[in-house]
């Protein structure tokens, strides 16, 4: 079938009021950036859809890559016929036989832009509909809760049909949500925890602790590696490496050990917060789950995040470790968090980390040092990189979100 341009539906993205525009012109871009490199398609995004013009393009391709955009709800493939009876309802009768099953219900939808059309909506319900019920595929009619909803917009130019909706990735185009810095360790779950940010329109910029020689260029790589994943999501994301290795030398010296895990994840935070206040983020991004491990008790998150006000979010908080590596598989990040290489946690783990620590005898223990000039050659020794999908073909081989 030759379609000629995809229907897109906002869904969410239509309530939001004075926004409207600013996330329309954001879902546009985004669109556009995903489709740079087909030749020939055009976007126009209205105030209630957008369209994708094919202008010849193989919709296939075009549909694949659709579906991991944020801020669509569903999209359709349209046919354009000629404006007349027998032309429409043949392609009406094409559509439905390529799309639905003996016995299924269909409703016709007619809107007619065109008040010159000769056939007003109800006429043209009736004779599309009666087309459809001699022509032997089998549907009868349902107009209330039909399985195809058939939609015939007849314009000045042409008519355009569309049987099938497709969802979309729903949520928010990223962008118009605001900036947030994810602290992506090598892990399963900050990168779930990146994607769903994402999801909900957040730009994501990702900060990385690392501890040469303790972990090593491949931990790194790995990182990377992932940081690569989220950018197809977002067309690019910027990655802070910070050498972490002196503090937590020094924390290890420092602390009892069973609150050396605590204390790690204090500095870790307030490091990344001052990273964020430099790239005018809003938020802090997590991958903990509660509960999870001994750092991600109440308690333990307690103690952590007094080191700054700035919004935690984590948005795993409730999530089962197999519902996160589930959609750790479906978005392909899954297989590179698992490669073995240990990230600067693993290797200073305690035997016994405290699941209760106390924060106020953590600030103590920590008060012997004098950490500001060790944070402040951290941050000034943060590399940042700029990461950007490979090119598509060898994308989709590695891991794509298309
Ligand atoms: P993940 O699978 O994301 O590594 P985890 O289950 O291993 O999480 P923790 O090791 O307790 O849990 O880490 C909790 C969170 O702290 C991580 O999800 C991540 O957001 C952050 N984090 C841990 N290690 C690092 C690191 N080296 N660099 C940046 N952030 C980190
Ligand atoms: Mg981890």
């Amino acid at each position: 079938m030759k379609y000629d341009r995809i229907l897109i539906r906002y869904g969410e993205l239509s309530t939001k009021g004075r926004n409207r525009k600013a996330f329309i012109s954001q879902l546009k871009h985004n669109i556009g950036w995903a489709f740079q490199d087909f030749e020939g398609i055009k976007i126009e995004a209205n105030r209630d859809r957008a369209h994708i013009l094919l202008n010849g393009t193989n919709e296939k391709a075009v549909i694949q890559r659709l579906k991991g955009i944020f801020g669509i709800q569903s999209f359709s493939p349209v046919l354009k016929v000629a404006k007349n009876v027998e032309a429409i309802q043949n392609g009406v009768l094409e559509l439905l036989r390529e799309h639905s099953n003996p016995n299924e219900t269909f409703k016709i939808t007619t809107k007619r832009a065109d008040k010159e059309f000769p056939h007003d909506t109800n006429e043209m319900n009736h004779l599309l509909g009666g087309h459809i019920l001699k022509s032997g595929i089998g549907l009868k009619v349902d107009v209330h809760k039909p399985d195809h909803n058939v939609l015939v917009e007849i314009r000045k130019e042409a008519v355009y049909i569309s049987v099938s909706v497709i969802p979309g990735a729903g949520g928010l185009p990223v962008g118009s949500s605001g900036k947030a810095m994810l602290m992506l360790s090598g892990g399963i779950d900050s990168p779930v925890a990146g994607y769903l940010s994402m999801k909900r329109g957040v730009e994501v910029e990702a900060v990385h602790f690392h501890s040469p020689p303790y972990t090593s260029e491949r931990a790194k790589q790995k990182v990377m590696d992932l940081a690569k994943v989220l950018s197809t999501v977002s067309g690019k994301i910027k990655v802070h490496i910070v050498p972490f290795t002196k503090i937590q030398e020094t924390i290890q010296a420092q602390v009892p050990e069973n609150v050396t895990m605590t204390s790690t994840r204090r500095f870790m935070l307030k490091i990344t917060d001052q990273i964020r206040e430099k790239s005018k983020g809003l938020a802090i991004i997590t991958g903990e789950s509660l509960g999870q491990v001994a750092s991600q008790t109440l308690e333990s998150m307690y103690a952590i995040n007094s080191v700054t006000s700035t919004p935690v979010l984590r948005p795993l908080l409730a999530m089962d470790k197999t519902e996160i590596m589930n959609i750790a598989r479906d978005i392909g990040t899954y297989d590179i968090s698992n490669r073995p290489y240990e990230d600067c946690c693993t290797i200073f783990t305690p035997s016994m980390p405290k699941t209760k620590p106390k924060k106020e005898k953590v600030e103590h223990y920590e008060s012997y040092v004098d950490f500001t000039d060790l944070i402040e050659e951290a941050i000034q020794n943060t590399e940042t990189f700029i990461i950007t999908p490979e090119d598509k073909s060898a994308d989709e081989e590695v891991n794509s979100l298309f």
